[in-house]
C-alpha cells in the first residue's frame, strides 16, 4: 500500500479544467509507480469563496510592496469553485476511482473562524495546513526571492515556525505540509533545531502528522523535512504521510523510495493517510 496525500490538479500559473479525466491523468501515473491512492489537496487561493472571504488579509503587511505582490497573486490564483471541486472529487470517488478529497490551506494569522468556516459545508477527508507567508512575504516562491536580502535568515525561521506552531494548535489541519519549506532556496541558520522543536511541539498539541513531501528533492535536494525533524516527529510519536506535492501527473509518487527510506532511517515502520479525517495507516515498504 502507497498513497500520494499531497497532489494539485492545477499548476501555478495555468488553469488546465479540474475534471474526472484530468484525475484519470494522475491515476495513470500513480499506477505505474505503484501508488494505491491518491489525494487531491487543492490550494485554498484556487477558490472563489476563499477569495472573497479573506480577500485584503495581505493589506496587515505594512509593507505595500509585498502586500500588493500577494494581491496580485491571489487574483490570478483564483480558478473557480470550491463546491465544484469538491463535487468532482466525489464524483471520482463515489464511481470507485482512488481519490479522496482534500485542501492545501494556507495558515493566515487571525483568519482561523473564516478558515473554519470555509471548511465546515464539505466532507473532507483530509485538510493539509501549510505556511506560505510571513505576513505578505511569499517565503516559498521565486517573485518573492529578492526579500531574502532584506531579512535576517535565523529571524524568518523563527517567525516561519512561530506559524507553523500556532497552526498546528488551532487543530484545523490534519497533516503539516512541507514543514520546513523555509530553507527552499538554501537560506539555512546555523541551529536549525529552534525550528524543529517548534514543528514537533505544535503539532503533538493535536496529534498533526508531520508530511513528507518529495518536492523538496526537485526544489532543494533535500526532502522537506530534513531528517532531525523527522526524527524528532518520531520521538514525540508523531504520524507521517508521504506527499509529492505533484502539480502535474509526472510527479505523482515521485521518489516515494527515497521518502519511505528517509521516514525508516528516523525510525518509522508505517506512513497514515486519511478517511473523512481519520488516520488510516499502513507499513513502510
Ligand atoms: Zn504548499
Ligand atoms: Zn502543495
Amino acid at each position: 500500500m502507497l498513497v500520494d496525500c499531497h497532489v494539485h490538479l492545477q499548476p501555478h500559473g495555468e488553469k488546465p479544467p479540474m475534471t474526472r479525466e484530468r484525475i484519470a491523468e494522475y491515476l495513470r501515473v500513480a499506477q505505474e509507480r505503484g501508488v494505491d491512492a491518491i489525494c487531491i489537496t487543492e490550494h485554498l487561493f484556487r477558490f472563489e469563496e476563499a477569495y472573497r472571504a479573506l480577500y485584503g488579509w495581505w493589506d496587515a503587511d505594512q509593507d505595500q510592496r509585498l502586500a500588493g505582490m500577494v494581491a496580485r497573486y491571489w487574483k490570478d490564483h483564483v480558478s473557480g469553485s470550491v463546491a465544484d471541486y469538491v463535487r468532482v472529487v466525489e464524483a471520482a470517488k463515489s464511481a470507485g476511482l482512488p481519490v479522496y478529497l482534500g485542501l492545501e490551506m494556507d495558515w493566515l494569522p487571525g483568519k482561523s473562524d473564516i478558515l473554519r468556516e470555509f471548511l465546515a459545508p464539505y466532507d473532507w477527508d483530509v485538510v493539509l495546513g501549510s505556511v506560505h507567508y510571513i505576513g505578505a512575504w511569499g517565503i516559498d516562491d521565486d517573485e518573492f526571492l529578492f526579500e531574502w536580502e532584506n531579512r535576517d535568515v535565523a529571524q524568518a525561521w523563527d517567525k516561519y515556525g512561530a506559524l507553523m506552531r500556532e497552526l498546528a494548535e488551532t487543530g484545523l489541519a490534519d497533516v503539516l505540509t512541507h514543514p520546513d519549506v523555509v530553507k527552499k532556496f538554501g537560506h539555512r541558520p546555523t541551529d536549525e533545531t529552534p525550528l524543529h522543536a517548534a514543528i514537533v511541539e505544535g503539532a503533538a498539541s493535536t496529534g498533526a502528522a508531520i508530511e513528507l513531501n518529495t518536492n523538496g528533492l526537485r526544489r532543494c535536494k533535500e526532502i522537506f523535512p530534513a531528517r532531525p525533524l523527522v526524527e524528532r516527529a518520531k520521538a514525540a510519536g508523531l504520524p507521517i504521510t508521504l506527499a509529492s506535492d505533484a502539480h502535474y501527473p509526472k510527479h505523482v509518487g515521485h521518489a516515494f523510495d527515497e521518502a519511505a527510506a528517509w521516514a525508516r532511517r528516523a525510525g518509522y515502520e508505517e506512513a497514515s493517510y486519511y478517511v473523512g479525517r481519520k488516520r488510516e495507516s499502513y507499513p513502510l515498504k
